[in-house]
């Protein structure tokens, strides 16, 4: 079964998802092969991470029962090189050419984090996301491919759009957390109630506040309490996210989800 990775040594265009089990039987088999191939880095689901080969990021873009392997060469600048004019990729990700300014195809390995090069993680604060968002936008716009190709303007729209979603994910706490589990193959699901009773009472508590706030000043002081709360579930999912206990992650994303349409209910009434 591991003999499948002399596939991984082709450059990265030729990889395709596989199924989990296809080439590996257990994580114990995947967490081996790394160790006899350091080069190499398996993302996927099942919490499948393997630490200390976070470099050269793949992931499982796809459901939750296929992975990608993608060696350290695979992403390499030498690998990759422009449809148009043939010159290799001067950086990473790579979705315009510095050559010839050719929007490249889309290739959904590159994950939301990646396309701002910024490290997968909960802190993103100073990292200046709409700046990046903003020169990916100069790059990428459809309306600066208008004269160009019907395959150009295609690749164009959907960077542009990838890019967009990507930083409307990213720039939102809440959206931001979850699409973090969801990349770690964590199944998050969105219609699933609020079962934690003390959560419940407090839930219940926020409710009565609400609506027995007499005035304006009131209901604000209810919202900027909320908002401690938010912070405070914000930091508890950083730390949870980092130790890798996604259960308490979801917990809190349940949490914050809660908070956040409370403060909408709030400001709607101020
Ligand atoms: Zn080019």
């Amino acid at each position: 079964m591991l003999s499948s990775l002399k596939l991984f040594k082709l450059p990265i265009k030729y990889l395709t998802p596989f199924s989990c089990s296809s080439i590996f039987g257990s994580y114990g088999e995947a967490r081996d092969a790394t160790v006899r191939w350091p080069h190499f880095s398996v993302f996927g689901p099942h919490s499948w991470f393997l630490e200390g080969l976070q470099g050269n990021s793949g992931f499982c873009s796809s459901s939750c029962c296929s992975f990608r392997v993608f060696s350290s060469f695979a992403v390499d600048k030498g690998d990759q090189k422009c449809w148009s004019c043939g010159a290799s990729a001067a950086s990473f990700p790579f979705l315009s050419c510095d050559s010839c300014r050719s929007v490249q195809p889309l290739d959904p390995s590159i994950n939301y984090f990646d396309i701002f090069g910024l490290k997968k993680g909960y802190d993103i604060r100073d990292h200046n996301l709409e700046n990046k968002y903003k020169e990916w936008q100069k790059k990428l716009h459809p309306d600066l491919v208008h004269s160009k190709s019907e395959r150009e303007k295609n690749y164009a729209a959907e960077q542009s759009l990838r890019v967009i979603e990507a930083y409307h994910t990213l720039s939102r706490p809440l959206s931001r957390a979850i699409y973090l589990v969801r990349l770690e193959g964590v199944d998050f699901d969105e219609e699933k109630t609020i079962s934690d009773p003390d959560f419940l009472v407090e839930i219940m508590e926020i409710r009565e506040s609400v609506e027995e706030a007499v005035d304006k000043e009131a209901l604000k002081q209810i919202e900027s309490e909320i908002r401690v709360k938010l912070g405070k579930a914000q930091n508890s999912y950083e730390k949870a996210f980092e130790n890798r206990d996604f259960e308490d992650a979801l917990t809190l994303i349940r949490r914050m989800t809660y908070y956040e349409r409370a403060i909408e209910e709030i400001e709607k009434k101020l």
